[in-house]
């Protein structure tokens, strides 16, 4: 019998986690959170506000009036900041690097701890990020840390931006995913962590298919 599982994906950007857990939710009819576009899009509103990473108070007021949420059409899947499709606009380099600052930053991640809760708590849910099986969901049922090699990850974000016509350097994408592994791995809140009962795939030099494979076998045993 099948069950509404909580199922959680972490590890750092460019390890397959957003592809994966498409996928997964595909064939397990279940919804999929990409916690790293939520970041993505209060990042965004920060910057258009203009405020000062500093102002505790002012970041706070912002994130609780930011209506962010996820649309599904057929395959395709977008993220939302009131009524404006935002799922472009928070792709660019510059917009990851601003990411990897605002997430750090207690008053967000407080505002999406709840949020994100509240997505999943009545399972069925894929969600992916880097504190889901360590804080959002420390009890979910199957939990992945997704890896790969720098170089690979490097590239693989490189081919995806420019594939979206995003014009960009191949070693300048790599140090820039090492820069924010550092940032993420180094932070006081909720740090780029592996939990210790989650299961480590590790993508170097595995294709999709294997790695989609692998991670349906293991959610098999808990449905
Ligand atoms: O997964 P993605 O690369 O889109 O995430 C962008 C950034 O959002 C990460 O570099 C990280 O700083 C932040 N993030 C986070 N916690 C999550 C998901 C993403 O801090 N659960």
């Amino acid at each position: 019998m099948s069950k509404n599982l909580i199922i959680a994906i972490d590890g750092p950007s460019g390890a397959g986690k957003s592809t994966l857990s498409r996928l997964l939710s595909g064939r397990l009819n279940y919804i999929n959170i990409d916690t790293g576009a939520m970041y993505r899009t209060v990042a965004l509103a920060v910057d258009r506000a203009g405020i000062d990473l500093a102002d505790r108070h002012a970041l706070d007021q912002l994130c609780q009036s930011l209506d962010i949420h996820f649309k599904r059409d057929g395959e395709t899947e977008t993220v939302w900041l009131g009524n404006e499709d935002v799922s472009t606009l928070i792709r660019t380099p510059e917009m990851s690097l601003l990411t990897s600052r605002v997430s750090a930053c207690h008053e967000v991640r407080a505002a999406m701890l709840i949020l994100q809760r509240q997505m999943g708590e009545d399972g069925g849910v894929v969600l992916e990020g880097r504190d889901i099986g360590s804080v959002v969901f420390p009890n979910a049922q199957v939990k992945f840390y997704l890896n790969a090699s720098a170089q690979a990850r490097g590239t693989r974000r490189y081919d995806e931006l420019r594939q979206n016509g995003v014009e960009v350097d191949l070693n300048q994408t790599i140090a820039e995913v090492i820069q924010r592994d550092v940032a993420d791995s180094s932070r006081e809140n909720a740090p780029l962590i592996q939990a210790d009962d989650a299961i480590v795939v590790d993508s170097t030099s595995m294709s999709i298919d294997q790695v989609l494979k692998f991670m349906l076998a293991k959610i098999e045993g808990h449905l």
